[in-house]
């Protein structure tokens, strides 16, 4: 089934008198369980598409449908809404708190769903499992070198059970070896079943995804299944 829809989407930025267009009529749709890889050149418009169907930002015009609902005219308390339920973020610079431990980091957006204490430990103990750090939950994030940070960031990122996983440059803070150890780590997640979408700059780490989509000044200029994906070892 379908997780991603989004219709002819433009989004324009108004710099004083000038008017940027960093997407124009951008139409993908992403079935649920794939693994897609955004690519494109700096300024190609990957960041503004990301942080649409990540429901950061609304498009100046077009549809955009998640999970069947149409959120293209949402507010920014409706998008705040289900962008907790819906999605699961992971970003270049791990984005974790410094003081909280790891379970705390995994189980916070638990809290804005409402879980008991009990069932954000739970859950939160069970991601980091998930992710192999089920021995580092009362770290603090710089207790721990920057592929488990990572992983931390992954786990909080699947605790809550999104149907997308939205990663941001997910290795690019992080040297080569660590790099293609998060790519096996989403290669299992993936062969799990969830959907991942990532941003990357970085061909070997692209060619882990099943599918590459090309940016080129807010235009989608490719769109291909990779056919031999790198494959976990
Ligand atoms: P942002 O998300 O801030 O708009 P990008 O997604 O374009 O920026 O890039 C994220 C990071 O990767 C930035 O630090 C940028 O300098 C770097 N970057 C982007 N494209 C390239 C590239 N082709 N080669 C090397 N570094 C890049
Ligand atoms: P990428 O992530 O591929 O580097 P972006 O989506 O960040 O591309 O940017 C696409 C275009 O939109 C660029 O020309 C960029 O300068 C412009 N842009 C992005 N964000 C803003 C903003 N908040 N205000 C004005 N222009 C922006």
């Amino acid at each position: 089934s379908r997780v991603i829809e989004t219709h002819e989407i433009n989004k324009t930025y108004k710099m004083g008198s000038e008017i940027i267009q960093a997407l124009k009529s951008v139409s993908i749709t992403v079935d649920r369980g794939e693994y897609v890889a955004f690519m494109g050149p700096s300024g190609s418009g990957k960041s503004t598409l990301m942080n649409i169907i990540g429901c950061l930002d609304s498009p100046t015009s077009g549809t955009y449908i998640l999970a069947g609902k149409d959120v293209s005219d949402m507010s920014e308390n409706e998008l705040a809404e289900i962008r907790n339920k819906e999605i699961g973020f992971v970003f270049q610079t791990f984005n974790l708190l410094p003081r909280a431990s790891c379970l705390d980091n995994v189980a916070l957006p638990l809290v804005y769903a409402g879980f008991s204490k009990a069932e954000r430990e739970e859950k939160a103990f069970r991601a980091l499992e998930n992710v192999g750090l089920g021995e580092r939950t009362k770290h603090r994030p710089n207790e721990l070198s920057g592929g488990q940070r990572q992983r931390v960031a992954i786990a909080r990122a699947l605790v809550n059970n999104p149907s997308i996983i939205l990663a941001d440059e997910p290795t690019g803070n992080l040297d080569s070896k660590t790099s293609h150890d998060i790519m096996e780590l989403f290669h299992e997640l993936h062969a799990k079943g969830n959907t991942i979408i990532m941003v990357t700059h970085e061909d070997d780490i692209a060619h882990y995804a099943h599918r590459v989509i090309r940016l080129r000044d807010g235009l989608v200029e490719t769109d291909k299944i990779n056919p031999n994906p790198t494959r976990g070892v």
